[in-house]
């Protein structure tokens, strides 16, 4: 190469490296937490990757079971966001809990995340019927599955012990901190970023303690959805110690800017516990939940609750917002509904 080429091209190679590192500083560099406000050019950057298209999009039911027809609701809702991600809702007429769970197709691997809040719910049944349909569907044989967890509280878990039963089944992971970090290969939790690949399909793994000290958040590439357990949804989000709302303050701070990084279609959590009327809230433990919010959030939800809990700094308080409920338990009890 001449040195009237080099020289241009030297300087091209630097360019990308300065990108590249100023791309990876956006993701991975404000993990360190300041405490201060986000720049309000983060929210116009999530709004801007959000319309970026997936690679398979999917659709949403007009209704999830809610708990107003007990005689004819199932156990478990099962629908098909596309053909190869399943959203499940248990009935609030089995547990008012009622949370959600996901089940993920890649080539290899099926993922289930969360097994339910009752042990005598057949979760293990209507999963292995799912992963028999689709195997049906693709004229294949078998697939390998694998339970996970969002995070390891008793509404999430209940179903564990069913799954040595499913014939698909090769891995259990249990929800406690010694199994569940080394699986999903975060070894610098909660700050380093991990993937896990179903075959063909990787999901990025994001520690986000705060409600529980063993969370994770997925980020599936192919539909880009943000998977947030129950430290995001339209709900209650309870924090149940001080230092634990500290860690719920970064976490929302993390998930805020890998949204502001990577295109996120919704956000979906694993319950819901508000209504669409605004500031319409259920208390912990309604069994019936009329005019339920959407589980769906867009993108943006991130930023608004990063920045209404970072308005109070270390000292919250049970507040209800428009779409959510910034609740520590510690303060007013888990039953306080404002
Ligand atoms: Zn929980
Ligand atoms: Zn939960």
């Amino acid at each position: 190469m001449s040195r009237k080429l080099l020289l241009p091209a030297i300087f091209a190679a630097l360019a990308v490296l300065a990108f590249t590192k100023a791309q990876q500083d956006t993701v991975q560099g404000d993990f360190s937490f300041g405490g201060g406000p986000l720049p309000s050019a983060i929210t116009e950057r999530i709004r801007a990757k959000s319309v970026l298209p997936p690679e398979a999009e999917g659709n949403f039911p007009g209704k999830w079971i809610n708990g107003d027809d007990c005689d004819n609701e199932p156990p478990i809702q099962v629908h098909a966001y596309n053909e190869d991600f399943y959203i499940l809702r248990q009935s609030k007429c089995e547990i008012f809990e009622a949370p959600f769970m996901f089940l993920i197709f890649g080539e290899d691997t099926a993922l289930l995340m969360d097994t339910g809040a009752l042990n005598t719910t057949p979760v293990r049944q209507i999963v292995d019927g799912v992963i028999s349909d689709w195997l049906a569907a693709k004229g294949r044989r078998s697939i390998d599955l694998i339970v996970a967890h969002t995070h390891g509280h008793f509404d999430h878990v209940q179903g564990d012990g069913q799954f040595p039963a499913s014939p698909y089944v090769v891995q259990i992971v249990d929800a406690a901190i010694g199994e569940a970090l080394p699986f999903w290969g975060l070894e610098d939790y909660p700050l380093d970023v991990s993937t896990i690949d179903l075959g063909g399909r990787v999901l990025d793994v994001i520690g986000t303690p705060g409600h529980h000290p063993v969370s994770v958040t997925l980020y599936d590439r192919r539909t880009q959805i943000l998977m947030t357990g129950d430290i995001v949804y339209p709900g209650h989000l309870f924090v149940f110690s001080q230092p634990q709302w500290q860690d719920f303050r970064k976490s929302l701070r993390r998930l805020t800017l890998f949204a502001a990084a990577n295109p996120v279609t919704w956000v979906l959590g694993c319950h819901i516990e508000t209504s669409e009327d605004p500031f319409g809230s259920f208390a912990y433990g309604t069994t019936v939940h009329p005019n339920e919010h959407r589980l769906q959030f867009k993108p943006t939800i991130l930023s608004t609750i990063y920045d209404a809990a970072n308005s109070f700094l270390a000292s919250p308080q049970c507040t209800i917002f428009e779409e959510f409920v910034i609740h520590p338990v510690y303060l007013c009890g888990i039953g306080w509904n404002g």
